[in-house]
């Protein structure tokens, strides 16, 4: 069963998270601070982390970063509190793959967590491997590489790029995109796949602003030329 580790410090959020999802037979740990999270999540081969933003010690967006940093790719979904901080988690590159705001009904978690954890586990299936310009992707080891260079994909980046690929010469829209890419279950904002797209976007295109291969539709969604 998969390993889910939760960093929070509110014992008011954390014990019913943890009762949750140890009833639906996930393996849980915890930690209560960044610095705590961190070194677990450094540590351990978890499935996915469930990351707070205010913790002590060390924030949520740092320990985030750090984890990226160190190419640990290990799912994340991070808690938030504000609006302020949504933007935060969906602006800046910090490789989160989802994020809930607090408060949150359990069962919506719940719907996250299994979404993510499904879209890290199955296999990406119709095309193990697909290069354009001079970018190559492997489906199958979750690899990608421009120019020769490792670039570092989370498990969500790499689900958007493949169903983008699969559709090549089509525009697809938004919520075709969030169905398949995100699962019909779980209600995600349409601007996260734009803040998404953006964010290949900045990893792939030589210009993130005059993009050559992810292609803006104006109104509908985007088009893979690649
Ligand atoms: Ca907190």
């Amino acid at each position: 069963m998969a390993k889910i580790l939760i960093i929070e410090d509110e014992e008011s959020i954390l014990m019913p998270l943890e009762d949750n999802l140890k009833l639906e037979g996930y393996e849980v740990s915890s930690a209560k601070d960044g610095l705590q999270g961190l070194s677990l999540a450094a540590g351990h081969p978890y499935d996915l982390i469930v990351l707070d933003i205010m913790l002590p010690k060390m924030d949520g967006f740092e320990v985030c970063r750090r984890l990226r940093q160190d190419r640990v790719m290990t799912p994340i979904l991070m808690l938030t509190a504000k609006s302020q901080e949504v933007d935060k988690v969906l602006g800046l590159e910090l490789g989160a793959d989802d994020y809930v705001t607090k408060p949150f009904s359990s069962r919506e978690l719940l719907a996250r967590i299994k979404a993510i954890l499904r879209r890290a586990n199955e296999p990406l299936r119709g095309i193990d491997f697909y290069r354009f310009g001079d970018i190559e992707l492997d489906f199958v080891k979750y690899e990608a590489k421009k120019g020769g260079r490792p670039v570092p994909l989370t498990a969500l980046e790499f689900s958007l790029l493949h169903f983008l690929v699969q559709n090549r010469g089509r525009v697809v829209h938004r919520n075709e995109i969030l169905d398949s890419v995100w699962g019909k279950d779980v209600y995600v904002d349409a601007r996260t796949v734009d803040k998404h797209v953006s964010l290949l976007r900045k990893k792939f295109e030589d210009d993130p602003q005059e993009p050559k291969f992810i292609l803006g539709v104006r109104g509908i969604g985007y088009k893979f030329t690649g």
